[in-house]
């Protein structure tokens, strides 16, 4: 919590990214300054962070390690995609509501187009219907399925959705991009491998979370396929996110996977949304919205509430999703964190 001159502020549950870095990450940065390294990426930190994805995903997959999702996200779509292509997402994606048109930006005109679902995950009929709804050429050519892995809204695709996803796209001569900004937590939720989430259901290419995850900085761009990186680091250049200082942002990743952080990291946030979902379904007046399967519970409560709890000090969002009470955990998060809002979220509840 943040203390200020007027009153406390409660804002540990607004977003995973609020978190601080993680020791993990905090020391592998460290332990990579060290004296002259060569730059822009040709340098031995960032060999070894490709080589363990590599292990990770256990295939021979090409990386590039940029300073955000939104950048990893739209470059990985505007690689896939010509201007005249469609992307076919879920509304609620990251994709659509949240970057500020850069898919569309990169590439340069490619719409997206967006599907309903429950959860926030798209009904599979419903993406068939828009792919096949126009065949002529007035209409921008459905090119990729974007899905997101864990969801905007906290739920995850199981394998056998990913499978069924991707073999749509396929039929229709489609790629699979995924935006794993959490990624992590899908996979310990799941508790599948990694690859079986990615590649072994079709994926083409993922753009893997770091920040949420506990790094200071930057997401990996993950293409299972290499022919479709052709190129993408000049897409990087071009689009200002290709580091000078390339070791500081993939040395954190060689201390994540080689500790086991990353994995570790989501496993504690997700047992904390799940503790958080357990305290809070037990008050009356709140209504849990989605399946609590990763590292954030939505609620709904009652105006006075939100308004009572907002002026205690408590800040999360309500736009994200359909709307209703958003509380993140991260890797930072502590039960007691979690019992505490549970007790304002119950006070909050009695005094209303
Ligand atoms: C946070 C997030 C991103 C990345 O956002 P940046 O702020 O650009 O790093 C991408 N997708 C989803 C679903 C996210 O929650």
């Amino acid at each position: 919590m943040e203390e200020t001159n007027q009153k406390r502020i409660y804002n540990l549950f607004a977003s995973d990214n609020y978190a601080g870095i993680c020791p993990e990450a905090w020391l592998a940065m460290q332990a990579a300054n060290v004296g002259f390294v060569s730059s822009y990426g040709d340098d031995l930190w960032t060999e070894r962070a490709c080589r363990h994805l590599r292990q990770v995903f256990e295939t021979d997959c090409q990386v590039f390690f940029v300073f955000n999702g939104t950048a990893a996200n739209s470059l990985a779509l505007a690689s896939l995609c010509r201007s005249y292509h469609s992307v076919i997402c879920h509304e609620l994606a990251h994709v659509e509501t949240d970057e500020c048109g850069a898919p569309e930006f990169f590439s340069n005109g490619t719409k997206l187009l967006h599907v309903h679902g429950p959860g926030g995950k798209f009904d599979l009929a419903e993406v068939e219907r828009v792919i096949t709804r126009r065949s002529d050429i007035h209409f921008p050519r459905p090119k990729v399925l974007s899905l997101t892995q864990a969801t905007e809204v906290g739920t995850v695709y199981t394998p056998d959705e990913i499978r069924a996803a991707s073999e749509l796209a396929r039929r229709y001569g489609m790629r699979v991009h995924m935006d794993g900004a959490r990624f992590s937590n899908a996979v310990v939720s799941l508790d599948v491998a990694p690859a079986e989430i990615s590649w072994r259901a079709g994926v083409d290419v993922l753009c893997l979370g770091g920040a949420k995850n506990g790094m200071a900085v930057g997401e990996a761009v993950v293409f299972f396929d290499r022919e479709l990186a052709n190129e993408f680091d000049y897409r990087c250049k071009q689009a200002g996110q290709l580091a000078s200082k390339m070791r500081f942002i993939s040395a954190p990743w060689i201390g994540m996977l080689e500790s086991g952080a990353w994995l570790k990291n989501a496993r504690h946030a997700n047992g904390c949304a799940a503790l958080l979902e357990q305290q809070l379904s037990g008050i009356a007046g709140v209504r849990i919205m989605y399946p609590r399967q990763a590292n954030s519970v939505f609620v709904e409560m009652p105006e006075t509430v939100v308004a009572a709890l907002r002026s205690a000090g408590w800040q999360f969002y309500s736009f994200i999703g359909s709307g209703g009470a958003r509380f993140m955990c991260s890797w930072q998060t502590t039960e007691g964190d979690v019992l505490q809002l549970a007790e304002a979220v119950q006070s909050a509840t009695l005094a209303s």
